[in-house]
């Protein structure tokens, strides 16, 4: 059988985006995928469905598989014919085994590339504000291993060396040994009063960065309790986090937000969030559930005169619904199309779809409003919307004379929560609301366990998911001017600095 290929391939620091774009090719390409403990929490999401991965890793109480095993496994996949990709943290060439492996793979005739990733010792740095380099601090940086006891006689680590060393010493591996290197480097005559820092988790979420002197460096990270994994930075370069730390700076650092959109809606909030450097908790609390749409709706769309679109899924399923029926948005082309919010007038756009009609405000009494010049009376109108949405619309279109079709396009249905996720709910500081169903199914799923939210502030989308929430006996600490997503977003940020 024609051999195959092994991928030796870098999966970044732990923030997902900054996997490149290579190795998310490789990933979604692989018939089997080999991956360690630090690589990002989803970077294996894109793999096939029927891709073999297989973790490798150390796992408290389990032995790690040995690195002649994994070489073995890799040329014996490789011989197989498969495509593998073997997925290390960071880099694969920088402490990741990789050469070794690259040699494995050699000495057996298997083909293989490397694909490189950014390394822990460069990014966390920068995370903190370090560049590792600088025109003024450091024109030199030395990637040094602190894995090993520098005191120790069979050390292959040079410490008068590294001493003397002109630039920025950046330790991978060395939180336990960290006394013996500080130690170490000033009786090998280092300034003790050196800038040091110590970046733990690096570039994810909950990232935690110390800093001191070569002197008191260990004493620090000691007091503070960090443990692996964690980069050492030592030279005048680390003092430059005074004036360069930025992740800090980003309004919601620090932040935990729960989402509670379901899952397929929740990714647009959650990607905002997170830039704005809150750790992001997804707690689906709804899925939506199609319904069947009736084919007098779809057979006589055309007639109708005005049609009103109170969700991105009402749209998304009217317009499935035209297409299983061989038709698309022509169809609307007579018709006035009145969308609650911009969300919902994105979600047409998309689909080359312009709205007429969209209100001030996102909620069915302000698109009454916006609609009080639309004639309608006597004339057909459609509704399309989730099955347990408020009436204020169809009764207020039909006191004016219109002959209401409402169409329930899905029903949003409770979506239980793991135990992890109830767990992580109880450490949240803000969970965000954006419906009244999402409001109600949380609670509904937390049943008895609704204290998890004692000590979050409630932040929800408008008056009506407000109304809800505080109906089941929520607090609602925040709620958005404008009733849209953007709108949340800006609440939340401004309620948290
Ligand atoms: N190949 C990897 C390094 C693997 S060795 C790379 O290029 O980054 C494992 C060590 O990397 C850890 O002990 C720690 O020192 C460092 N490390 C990995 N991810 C890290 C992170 N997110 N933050 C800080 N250090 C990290």
């Amino acid at each position: 059988m024609d051999s195959g290929k092994v991928y030796l391939v870098g999966a970044g620091p732990g923030e997902p985006g900054l996997m490149t774009r290579r190795s998310l090719e490789l990933i979604a390409e692989a018939d089997a995928i080999l991956y360690d403990r630090l690589i990002p929490a989803n970077a294996l999401e894109g793999a096939r469905q029927d891709c073999d991965l297989r973790y490798v890793g150390k796992e408290p109480g389990n032995p790690a598989m040995s690195q002649e095993e994994i070489g073995a496994l890799l040329v014996e996949l490789g011989q197989a014919g498969k495509r593998v990709v073997r997925l290390k943290g960071g880099d694969p060439f920088v402490f990741g085994r990789g050469g070794e492996e690259a040699e494995a793979l050699r000495a057996a005739g298997v083909a293989f590339e490397v694909v490189p990733g950014v390394t822990a010792g460069v990014a966390a740095p920068a995370y903190a504000g370090i560049p590792v380099t600088h025109r003024d601090a450091a024109s030199a940086v030395a990637f040094v291993t602190g894995h090993e006891d520098p005191a120790k006689a069979e050390s292959a680590l040079d410490t008068e060396g590294l001493a003397r060393f002109p630039g920025t010493l950046v330790f991978y591996m060395g939180v336990k040994n960290l006394p013996l290197i500080a130690d170490g480097l000033i009786a090998a005559g280092r300034d003790p009063a050196e800038p040091a820092a110590v970046v733990r988790r690096g570039t994810l979420p909950d990232q935690q960065t110390v800093t001191g002197t070569l002197a008191d460096i260990a004493e620090r990270v000691a007091g503070a309790g960090l443990k692996a994994p964690a980069i050492t930075v030592v030279g005048p370069a680390a003092a430059l986090r005074e004036q360069l730390a930025w992740l800090e700076e980003r309004p919601l650092h620090g932040r935990r937000v729960a989402v509670t959109r379901a899952r397929a809606q929740a990714s647009g909030l959650a990607a905002r969030l997170r830039t704005l450097g809150a750790e992001v908790v997804e707690t689906p609390a709804i899925r939506i559930e199609p319904r069947p749409i009736e084919d007098e709706i779809v057979d006589a769309i055309t007639r109708y005169s005005l049609v009103c679109l109170t969700s991105p899924n009402g749209v998304a399923l009217l317009f499935d619904a035209l297409a299983r029926n061989g038709l698309d948005a022509r169809a609307l082309a007579g018709a006035t199309l009145a969308a609650i919010g911009p969300g919902t007038a994105r979600e047409l756009e998309r689909r080359g779809v312009r709205a007429d009609v969209v209100p001030p405000r996102s909620i069915a009494e302000s698109l009454v409003e916006a609609l009080a010049d639309v004639p309608v009376e006597g004339r057909r109108v459609l509704i399309a919307r989730a099955a347990e949405a408020r009436d204020v619309l169809p009764d207020a279109l039909r006191e004016r004379g219109a002959a209401v079709d409402v169409v329930a396009l899905y029903e949003t249905v409770v979506e239980p929560l793991t135990e992890e996720q109830r767990a992580a709910l109880g450490g949240v500081d803000y969970v965000t609301f954006t419906s009244a169903s999402t409001a109600r199914n949380l609670l509904k799923s937390l049943g008895d366990e609704r204290t998890a939210l004692d000590g979050a502030r409630v932040v929800s989308i408008g008056p009506v998911t407000t109304a809800a929430a505080r109906e089941l006996g929520l607090r609602v600490d925040v709620e958005a001017e404008r009733h849209d997503i953007d709108g949340l977003v800006e609440a939340l940020v401004r309620d948290a600095t």
